[in-house]
């Protein structure tokens, strides 16, 4: 892995990450997927839902798509109390990980909060509440005002979006914290893909669709649409996964800095998995593999099933402290996936 590739994926994910991606608001991202993408396309467009597409070598075979979701998981603001405390919904989250968590809620002017929490001496002399299990509805943010009325003229009402308020860092070397890295890293991925195979156009055979897919964070929704209009002959989604870390169980083997993960099991297609293997073992690329029996939690579940069935296959990107606002990970795999993709489609 040369340095310069490393730079060139850290560029892109601070980009990615500097923003607010929640669910929903992934239509505010287009200009600058636009600004990514289209020097390295033939074509560039957003649909009604603010799926970013873009396309290279149009009119050739086979068709392939390559996804990642561009959203990240977030809040949404159900009511304000008489006291100015703000109540809201999260999808995605541990109730423990939103506990004294700082966020930035998204009015038009965006206002800074904090996730209330209890003072340790409370719980030790209420047994009660020391036992109590804390559920999202329980927590409430705190803007700093005195009254449902002053967070008002801030701006703030039900269905304002809300996002970890964490600058992105990077760790050492080659180590990189953010929220929202799943899936701006797989996102980071298929734009460095897009980078390489543009250089190689002219050999390229296939006509290939890279899509930032909306919504998938609430079941894979715009990966459908995608699929659908697009209707690949074979894909690959890109996506964040489990990586061995302090606490987790023992079974799970996937490590940082190994290289991408090329999934195994039923909703991968064979062919696709051979192809993929084969990229990695011609470009020299490390690779890691995971079996998978289920495999309904990514795009590739809702693109295999789109219209008359499509070949899909799924890249790993192995991930520390995943839906939370200090997800990790190494830059070197994310570089990786992308050379893992590119050559790929080098090879179709
Ligand atoms: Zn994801």
């Amino acid at each position: 892995m040369q340095g310069p590739e490393v730079e060139t994926v850290k560029g892109i994910l601070e980009k990615l990450t500097e923003v607010p991606r929640v669910t929903g608001t992934e239509h505010k991202l287009s200009p600058i997927l636009r600004e990514l993408m289209e020097p390295y396309s033939d074509a560039f467009k957003v649909d009604v839902w603010g799926n970013s597409e873009a396309i290279v070598n149009p009119g050739g075979k086979p068709v392939v798509m390559l996804a990642a979701h561009i959203d990240q998981i977030g809040l949404i603001v159900r009511e304000i109390t008489e006291e100015g405390f703000i109540k809201f919904q999260a999808v995605g989250w541990d109730p423990r990980v939103l506990y004294g968590m700082r966020v930035k809620l998204l009015a038009d002017k965006p206002i800074r909060g904090i996730i209330s929490v209890l003072p340790p001496h409370i719980f030790r002399a209420y047994k009660e509440l020391a036992e109590k299990k804390f559920e999202v509805r329980d927590l409430a943010i705190d803007i700093g005002v005195e009254s449902k009325e002053e967070a008002e003229k801030l701006g703030i009402k039900p269905g304002i979006y809300g996002v970890p308020d964490y600058k992105p860092l990077s760790l050492n070397d080659s180590y990189f914290t953010s929220p929202g890295l799943d899936d701006a890293a797989g996102v980071t991925a298929i734009l460095q893909a897009m980078r390489k195979i543009w250089e190689i156009r002219d050999r390229i055979d296939a006509e290939i669709h890279f899509v930032a897919t909306i919504q998938e964070e609430i079941g894979l929704r715009g990966a459908e649409m995608a699929a659908y209009r697009i209707k690949p002959d074979m894909a690959v989604a890109v996506d964040v996964t489990f990586a061995k870390q302090p606490l987790m169980p023992n079974e799970f083997t996937l490590k940082t800095g190994k290289g991408p993960v090329i999934s195994k099991g039923p909703i991968y297609h064979w062919e696709v998995v051979e192809l993929l293997e084969r990229a990695a073992k011609e470009g020299d690329i490390p690779y890691q593999v995971e079996p998978d029996f289920r495999g309904y939690g990514t795009d590739t579940w809702a693109i295999q099933v789109a219209r008359g069935g499509v070949k899909t296959g799924l890249v790993g990107l192995p991930l520390r402290n995943m839906h939370s606002p200090v997800e990790v990970i190494n830059l070197k795999d994310v570089a990786w996936g992308g050379s893992l993709l590119a050559k790929f489609i080098e090879i179709l």
